[in-house]
């Protein structure tokens, strides 16, 4: 049977060979083990394999694993907590309370929600916002499915960057988007790469220091999003095995 560290190879290999072919490091990709639906007892063994960045979309999930995980492993276990799932605002307490890093903001009411509780913990929340390159429909992110000639949608992610900007307890990371389902190759890899400019035209739009970093590529496709310059992929089921309760 193919442990969880065999699968942790092969997903690196995987990362060094895309990485390899655009000419970047792996050190510049940050795996995040989307660990939704598995109990902690598998978090354990990836930790015990090396990995250090989880990932959770159910804040439930997030503040119960962690908790237990802690538990075992000590408040000082090194491990980095991502919430990579879509954000209801009444829930948005449990977010700035346990997560480390926030995949999908997407309202300025999020932000708010997320930096009222942050000034009462104390914590810093580095985030991603979240947008909709493809315009699916059921895909949640900030519709920037035309960005390029629409100026209303440049709007919109220029309100939501710039309330991430001035909250004193947030930290914008970049941004996070997801690919479309069942998809041909060329129309997948065609979305990441308008994430990678969208980023660059926010950038410059702003006139912000630093480089923008990209969320984007899950099992099916993180090394195109590799290639197409993601710096963090969210990967569950090469991991683990297919979800059965999700
Ligand atoms: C579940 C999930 C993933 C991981 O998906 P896999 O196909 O298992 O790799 C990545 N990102 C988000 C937002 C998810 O909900």
């Amino acid at each position: 049977m193919e442990t969880i560290k065999d699968r942790i190879t092969a997903v690196y290999q995987q990362i060094s060979q895309a990485t390899k072919q655009a000419s970047r490091r792996t050190d510049d990709i940050t795996l995040v083990a989307v660990t939704k639906t598995w109990p902690v007892d598998t978090l354990l063994d990836a930790y015990d394999a090396g990995l250090r960045d989880f990932g959770e979309n159910r804040t439930d999930e997030l503040e119960e694993k962690r908790a237990a995980f802690e538990t075992v492993r000590g408040r000082e276990s090194g491990v980095t907590w991502h919430f990579i799932g879509h954000l209801q605002s009444r829930k948005a307490t449990a977010v700035a309370d346990s997560a480390d890093v926030f995949h999908a903001v997407e309202r300025v009411k999020i932000v708010n929600k997320l930096q009222d509780r942050l000034a009462q913990n104390g914590r810093l929340l580095p985030v991603f916002i979240e947008v909709n390159v493809s315009g699916e429909s059921s895909k949640s992110g900030i519709d920037c499915s035309r960005w390029e000639q629409d100026a209303t949608q440049q709007s919109a992610l220029r309100k939501v960057t710039r309330a991430v900007l001035v909250a004193p307890n947030l930290s914008l990371l970049g941004l996070m988007t997801m690919a479309p389902w069942h998809a041909p190759d060329e129309e997948i890899r065609t979305v990441f790469a308008r994430a990678r400019a969208l980023a660059e035209w926010l950038r410059d739009d702003l006139r912000l220091e630093r480089p923008l970093q990209l969320s984007m590529g899950m099992t099916d496709d993180f090394e195109m999003a590799i290639t197409e310059g993601a710096t963090h992929i969210r990967v569950g089921r090469a991991l683990f095995g297919e979800r059965h309760n999700n």
